[in-house]
Formats: C-alpha cells, sequence, structure tokens
C-alpha cells in the first residue's frame, strides 16, 4: 500500500504546467502569471497633490495672504510656475506646478466656497504653517520603473490587476486554464432535476468536484453520469479525449463491484494503476490514461471523494495551472475529545472554535464516507497521521481549514 505522499508524488510527475496565452485584463484574476512583470514607469509617475488645497512654495507660509494665479483640476497639465507670493488651487490627484514644493488643504483656509464648480479665489489666507513637500505625493513614491512588481506563478488577485492597469498592461501573459472533464458513474445515479424512484439517489459529486475544480481557477467540462456498462462509459470517455482535456477525473466505479466499469474501460483502452493508498476514507485511487489522455479516479462515496480531490487532484490542477508547487498549508488544531484511529493516515470532520487564540476541534459527528452533512458542518480536516491509533484529549494536531 502506497502512503498519501508517495501516492500524490506518483501522480505529480506525470503533469506539467499548461502553455502559456495572452490575456486582456478583464480575464486575468485568478489566472497565474506566466512571467515576472517589470514596471515600466514610476508610480506616482508626476508629483501631485494629495489634498484638494492650494499650491505654494513653502518658504511663503509666513505671507499674510497669497494671490491666486492659475486653477489646477486633476488630469490637466499645469503651465505656470509659481513665484514668490503665488498660489494655485489644485485638486487631489493634479500635477504640482513648478515652483511649488507643498500644498495647504482647503480646510486650513479662509476658502469657504467649497461646493462643486465653485470658481477659485483671487487671494487665499491661512493660519497654519506648512514645511516643504508637506501634501504631496512625490513622483516614484510607490513603484520605482524597473521594479519588480509581480513575480511568475503568482495567482493574480484584484489588486494586482489594478497595478497592472496603472502600468499600462492591456493584456497579460498567463498560463492557460486547466480544462477537466468530468463524470460520475452509477446506475442509481440520477440527475437533481430528475424525482427520485425507489433505489436511486441524487449525483451529489458531480456539484462538489466541480465547485472543486473551479475553485483553483480550472475549467470543468461536464461528462454526466455513466451508466454501469462499458459502452456508456467508452462514450463519455470518448467525449473527454475529443475535447483534449487535461485530465479526465471520475468518482466511483473504480473498486471491486461487479459493475465497476470505469476501470475496466480505462485499462483497456489505455492503462491503469490501481492503488489503494494509507488512508482514510478514500483508500482506492485510481490513476492512468485514457487514450493518451491522463485519468484519475476518486472513490464514489461522496466524503472520500471530497477528501480525494483535496489530497491528490488540487495539488495536480497547481501544477498544471503553473501555481507555485504550494504545499497546502495546515494549522494547529487542539482536540476536545480522544480520537480513536486504525493506524492509516485519517482525514476527519472537525468544527473549530477559537479559544484566546488557539483552534479547538470537535468531531462533527459520524465519520461515515456516505455523511455529507458531517462535511458541510467542518471547517477542518483533522490529519491523523500513519501509525497513530489514539489522539488523547488536549492533544495538537495538524487541520487543513475548509
Ligand atoms: P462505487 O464506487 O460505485 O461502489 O460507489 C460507492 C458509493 O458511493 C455508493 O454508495 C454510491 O452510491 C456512492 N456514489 C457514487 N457516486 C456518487 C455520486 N456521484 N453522488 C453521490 N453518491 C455517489
Ligand atoms: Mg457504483
Amino acid at each position: 500500500m502506497l502512503t498519501v505522499t508517495q501516492a500524490r508524488e506518483r501522480i505529480l510527475s506525470h503533469f506539467q504546467t499548461t502553455a502559456e496565452e495572452t490575456l486582456p485584463l478583464t480575464e486575468c484574476a485568478n489566472h497565474i502569471l506566466a512571467g515576472d512583470v517589470t514596471a515600466p514607469y514610476d508610480l506616482p509617475l508626476f508629483d501631485n497633490s494629495s489634498m484638494d488645497g492650494f499650491a505654494l512654495r513653502a518658504e511663503d507660509a509666513s505671507l499674510l495672504t497669497l494671490s491666486v494665479v492659475a486653477d489646477i483640476p486633476a488630469g490637466s497639465a499645469p503651465t505656470v510656475t509659481l513665484g514668490r507670493g503665488q498660489a494655485a488651487r489644485i485638486m487631489t490627484g493634479a500635477q504640482i506646478p513648478k515652483g511649488a514644493d507643498a500644498v495647504i488643504p482647503v480646510e486650513e483656509t479662509d476658502f469657504n466656497s467649497r461646493e462643486a464648480g465653485s470658481p477659485a479665489p483671487k487671494t487665499i489666507s491661512f493660519t497654519k504653517n506648512v514645511k516643504a513637500g508637506e501634501n504631496i505625493r512625490p513622483r516614484g513614491a510607490d513603484v520605482h520603473a524597473g521594479d519588480d512588481i509581480l513575480q511568475k506563478r503568482r495567482k493574480l488577485k484584484p489588486q494586482d490587476l489594478g497595478l497592472l492597469a496603472m502600468l499600462g498592461f492591456a493584456n497579460v501573459n498567463v498560463y492557460k486554464s486547466p480544462r477537466i472533464a468530468l463524470l460520475s458513474s452509477g446506475d442509481e445515479l440520477v440527475d437533481v432535476n430528475i424525482p427520485l424512484t425507489a433505489g436511486k439517489i441524487h449525483d451529489s459529486n458531480s456539484y462538489t468536484l466541480a465547485a472543486l475544480i473551479q475553485n483553483t481557477g480550472a475549467d470543468v467540462l461536464q461528462l454526466g453520469v455513466a451508466k454501469d456498462s462499458r459502452e456508456s462509459v467508452e462514450s463519455l470517455l470518448q467525449k473527454a479525449v475529443s475535447e483534449k482535456v487535461d485530465l479526465i477525473l471520475s468518482s466511483a466505479g473504480v473498486s471491486v463491484g461487479a459493475f465497476d466499469f470505469v476501470k475496466e474501460v480505462v485499462e483497456s483502452n489505455g492503462k491503469l494503476d490501481f492503488w489503494r493508498v494509507n488512508m482514510r476514507p478514500g483508500k482506492p485511487l485510481a490513476f492512468g490514461e485514457y487514450h493518451s489522455t491522463p485519468f484519475i479516479g476518486l472513490p464514489g462515496n461522496p466524503v472520500s471523494a471530497f477528501v480525494g480531490f483535496e489530497i491528490f487532484v488540487r495539488p495536480v490542477l497547481e501544477k498544471l495551472s503553473g501555481q507555485l508547487d504550494g504545499i497546502r498549508r495546515t494549522v494547529k488544531v487542539r482536540c476536545e475529545q480522544e480520537i480513536e484511529s486504525d493506524g492509516r493516515e485519517s482525514y476527519l470532520r472537525a468544527k473549530l472554535r477559537e479559544e484566546n487564540g488557539i483552534y479547538i476541534a470537535e468531531l462533527t459527528g459520524h465519520q461515515g464516507s456516505g455523511n455529507l452533512l458531517s462535511l458541510v458542518q467542518a471547517d477542518a480536516l483533522l490529519i491523523i497521521p500513519a501509525g497513530v491509533k489514539c489522539v488523547p484529549v488536549g492533544r495538537e494536531v495538524d487541520a487543513y481549514l475548509l
């Protein structure tokens, strides 16, 4: 039997990051940068005012009254050069005129017409002193031309898109989103839109797994539910091949049941390794190729499928999409109850609460691999390492936050 780490490494070794593509900025959120980004110019690009007020020479602040010789709205290019005793009305973000080295906010002057559209005054008086540089955002204060601002393999966040826009990048080189074909299998499964009849259940894995895939930034091709027959499985898998997906992900139909055709169909049209991984839930795991498209077969039980995705599929999707090889971060949680384990690496559903900065974990009821509610109620998967048979009350273990 393989350890979780061995199984994951074997799977990961078969995948490479997808090709690059250039996307308009509007489509780049959550995509992975395919190269470092260097700033082409300074930000701010010019000295500008951080306040609505009056630009002046700081040394003139001791004068009682200044004459206002220009009005500088944001977006304009000032042409004046301020001389001694002169000021210019200026708006937030507007370029500082030559000669000025400070801005005095309008609130600190005797100019009271502050509603939109009011013309600039002829003169301005103020009481406060102002130092050189005050209320000016100098050129390059945020970014210098040539700065390495975003690194290859970063997942683009909304604020990254803002910075890229400020720096004039209308298009960005990213890795292509992986495309994943998803199927469920089993004669008992009917779609959520179809009323249940005797012996049937609604297909839940298609919904959970599709959302998990999409959350990583990959695209889903929903193949639907295969019947427990060779023909049905084959026709769905054929569709995945013709669509040239990066991975076929299935759930169920890979155990040792008499009707588990997924396993057989993959094996006879490609190759299949069927592994037993030393973990709970989700011991059976199928990995191979259908024709030459990589295939991962997760167990059918909804909680096993979820855990299998988190442990084996998420890292594959991250690698395909070019993300930093993130070993998923864990947090320490303190077990509120004694936990028995069977010695396999176990992933247990637990609710968390915080007490004095420490997470306290309480299992969410029965840990059967078909019990989806207990997964819904969980905030975390506790990781009980292989070889551990009992975790005493108060012991800390690692956990994945959900
Ligand atoms: P199997 O691997 O086909 O033996 O399925 C194991 C268990 O998971 C059975 O109880 C199935 O009914 C259940 N199961 C399989 N696929 C799904 C699915 N897509 N949604 C909900 N339950 C499923
Ligand atoms: Mg089945």
